[in-house]
Order: structure tokens, then C-alpha cells, then sequence
């Protein structure tokens, strides 16, 4: 077990200049590598993923003194890092951004002694003599006690509709940050999804946006959307909902120029010259190196779990959007993670 701010890894680069590093580079200078992780003893916790599900297991199993690795393929944050505003977390009536809510999750995280490693990829786990053995990209092995899974998932794309692939990055998006939002100025802009993530998209959007469609398969957001949501879409002048309408085309030839998209409602084809398309149609589970590893999944590829968070794998654990049967909200992933800690405490001091 570590003491709280006993960090290591942070090499003595004080004043080194680096030249067009890679994003790998620049974690291993500034000590988010894998310097004094790798090849070491054991460490009591690996967690998969800095969403705010793997946040929390990282602030609660190191302020608890366990020794925590913290492992992300792209940065702290997860898709709430994506978000431009969370409106209902607790203790912030205003909002928060999710880059500042990420922000704050890592500093605390490594106030407390966790160690955080990325960019780096998980892409295996087997067991080791002195626990788990869990690969990343490079081949590297980190042996550690216990292993909670906090990986979330990945949106959906629609390539398979004309012109989306050709487009995406070029007008179609997967996220609505203030970059896609000042490309889409004054246009109108079309979002398809009936869940919580595309009305956080389209009330954004209509900051910016001259007009909101909001392209849904249901006849209404009741089912898909929290309601607090759906109402204020409903009412929102820049907004229109269209309920059971699909997406059909996306045309352009340097960026989106158009969209076609089926109204079964009026039984018509509608074409609205378009700034963007914002795909939010889902996520998909990011468990398939999960599979070799004899952990069990649902059938759509999430996590099973059983008491306290434990997978078919004693010692592994799985909390958040990755877990089968998630509530798919951000405190929700952050009460497991800080919940699961005590799992891992009773199995640590069970072997
Ligand atoms: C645009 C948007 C807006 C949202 N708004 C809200 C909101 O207002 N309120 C709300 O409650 N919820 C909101 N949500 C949902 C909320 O963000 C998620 O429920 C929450 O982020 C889930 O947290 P998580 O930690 O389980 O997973 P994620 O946030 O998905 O984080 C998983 C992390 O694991 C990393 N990872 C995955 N695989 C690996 C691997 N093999 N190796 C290493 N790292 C890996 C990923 O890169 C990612 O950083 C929103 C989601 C989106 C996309």
C-alpha cells in the first residue's frame, strides 16, 4: 500500500524540450507513463478506463491506501468529458462541464497517490502468480491484486447510410462540443437519437444553430429521455422533434451541404440543407479483450455482475456504462466506483 502523494513515475525532465512528440511522448515526460508501473510489484488495483466510474474507484481505493493504477486509452473524462454541461449532478445547480468535473476527479485521483497511465490501451488480462497480469498495447504486463473494469462504450456510427461515412469529421459528429457548434452558426443542424445524450446535444446545438431537428424512431422521448429533458426540448422554440422519422442520406462533396431523412408521420422524404449531423444513437460496450479472458457478458457484449459489483471472475469487477443493466448517468458510474472499493477491500483481505 502507497502513502497519499508518495507519487512515482514522474521522471526528473524538468526543461527538456521535446519536438513534435507524440501524445505518448508527452505523458511519459510530464509522468503519466508507465515509469515505476511496469515490471513492479504488484499493485493492489488496476482500473480500466478514467470515466467518472474508474475516477471514483481511483479517488476511494487510494484515499483508502490501496495502491492504485489508473489506465486510460485516450484521457481522463470518458464521455462525460465529451459533455459541455452536466446539469444533474449533485452540488451543482448551475451545471458543470465534463472536462471540469474530469479535471477535478484527476487531481483528486492523484492527491490521494493513484497513479494514472495514458494514453494506454488495456487490450488483455490472464492470471499471473502474483494476481492478475493485464496487458496493454505495447505488450507490457502490470501485475495487480484486483481489476476493476470501468470502460464505458463507444457511440454507434451509421456508416452504412449514404454519405455519412464520406462525411464524418466534415460536418457529421459524434459530439457537440463548442468546435462542431461554431462550424454549425446561424445553420441547421440535425441530431438523431431519442436518449439523454442527444438532448444535452440539441439544447446546446440551439445556442448556436438557427434551428434543432431532432430525428427519433419512437413516437415520442418519453421512453428513451430523462424528462426534465424531453420537456425543455419540447418547448424550446429552436427545437422540432420528429418522432418516427430515420435518416436516410447525407449529402455534400468537401463538407455536409444537405440531409435527406424519411417522416413516416406525413409518409414524405424531408431535405433541410444542414451545418451538421450529430449522430447519438447509442454506444456499444468496450469489452471484447474481456472475452479471452473468461469474464461473462450479456449478449449485447456488457458486463455481467453479480453481488457487489463482482464479474464471473472473482477479483474483477465491472462498474458503470460497461456493466449490464447500468443506469448510464454520470453519478450513477461514480456511486459504483466509489462503491465497489468496498468489494475490493473484502477480496483483497480474502487472499
Ligand atoms: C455527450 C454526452 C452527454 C452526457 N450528459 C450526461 C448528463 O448530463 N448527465 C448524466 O448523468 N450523464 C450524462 N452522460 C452519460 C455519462 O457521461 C456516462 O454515463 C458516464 O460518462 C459513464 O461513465 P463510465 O466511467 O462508466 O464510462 P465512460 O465515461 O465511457 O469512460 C470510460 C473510459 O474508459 C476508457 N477505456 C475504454 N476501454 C479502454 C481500454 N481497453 N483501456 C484503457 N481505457 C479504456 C475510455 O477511453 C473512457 O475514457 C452523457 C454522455 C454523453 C456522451
Amino acid at each position: 500500500m502507497r502513502a497519499p502523494g508518495d507519487r512515482c513515475g514522474r521522471g526528473d525532465r524538468a526543461g527538456q524540450v521535446l519536438r513534435e512528440p507524440t501524445a505518448r511522448d508527452l505523458a511519459a515526460a510530464v509522468g503519466l507513463d508507465l515509469a515505476g508501473v511496469a515490471g513492479r510489484a504488484a499493485c493492489d488495483l488496476l482500473v480500466v478506463g478514467a470515466g467518472p466510474a474508474g475516477l471514483a474507484a481511483a479517488v476511494y481505493g487510494a484515499s483508502e491506501g490501496l495502491d492504485v493504477v489508473l489506465v486510460d486509452d485516450v484521457a481522463p473524462g470518458g464521455q462525460a468529458g465529451t459533455s459541455s454541461r452536466i446539469e444533474n449532478y449533485l452540488g451543482f445547480p448551475r451545471g458543470v462541464s465534463g472536462r471540469e468535473l474530469a479535471r477535478s476527479g484527476m487531481v483528486q485521483a492523484v492527491k490521494f497517490g493513484a497513479r494514472l497511465v495514458c494514453p494506454r490501451s488495456v487490450t488483455g488480462l490472464s492470471r499471473g502468480p502474483d494476481g492478475f497480469l493485464v496487458r496493454l498495447d505495447d505488450q507490457t504486463e502490470v501485475t495487480a491484486r484486483a481489476v476493476v473494469v470501468a470502460s464505458g462504450v463507444r457511440y454507434r456510427r451509421l456508416a452504412a447510410i449514404a454519405g455519412v461515412a464520406d462525411l464524418e469529421g466534415r460536418g457529421v459528429y459524434y459530439a457537440a462540443t463548442e468546435i462542431e457548434a461554431r462550424a454549425c452558426l446561424g445553420r441547421e443542424v440535425v441530431v438523431v437519437g431519442g436518449a439523454n445524450s442527444a438532448g444535452q446535444a440539441a439544447l446546446f446545438l440551439a445556442r448556436h444553430a438557427d434551428r434543432v431537428h431532432v430525428l427519433i424512431r419512437r413516437d415520442d422521448l418519453t421512453e428513451t429521455m430523462s424528462s426534465y429533458l424531453a420537456q425543455r426540448l419540447t418547448h424550446h422554440d429552436r427545437i422540432v422533434v420528429h418522432p418516427r422519422s430515420q435518416l436516410i442520406a447525407a449529402h455534400g462533396e468537401d463538407r455536409l451541404d444537405h440531409l435527406t431523412w424519411r417522416d413516416e408521420v406525413a409518409g414524405r422524404e424531408v431535405h433541410v440543407e444542414a451545418g451538421g449531423l450529430f449522430l447519438m444513437i447509442g454506444a456499444v460496450p468496450r469489452t471484447g479483450w474481456l472475452r479471452a479472458a473468461g469474464v461473462e457478458l450479456d449478449d449485447k457484449g456488457f458486463v455481467a455482475t453479480h453481488n457487489a459489483f463482482e464479474t464471473s471472475v472473482p477479483g474483477v469487477f465491472a462498474v458503470g456504462d460497461v456493466r449490464a443493466g447500468s443506469v448510464k448517468r454520470v453519478a450513477s458510474a461514480v456511486g459504483e466506483g466509489s462503491v465497489v472499493v468496498s468489494a475490493v477491500h473484502r477480496y483483497l483481505a480474502s487472499t
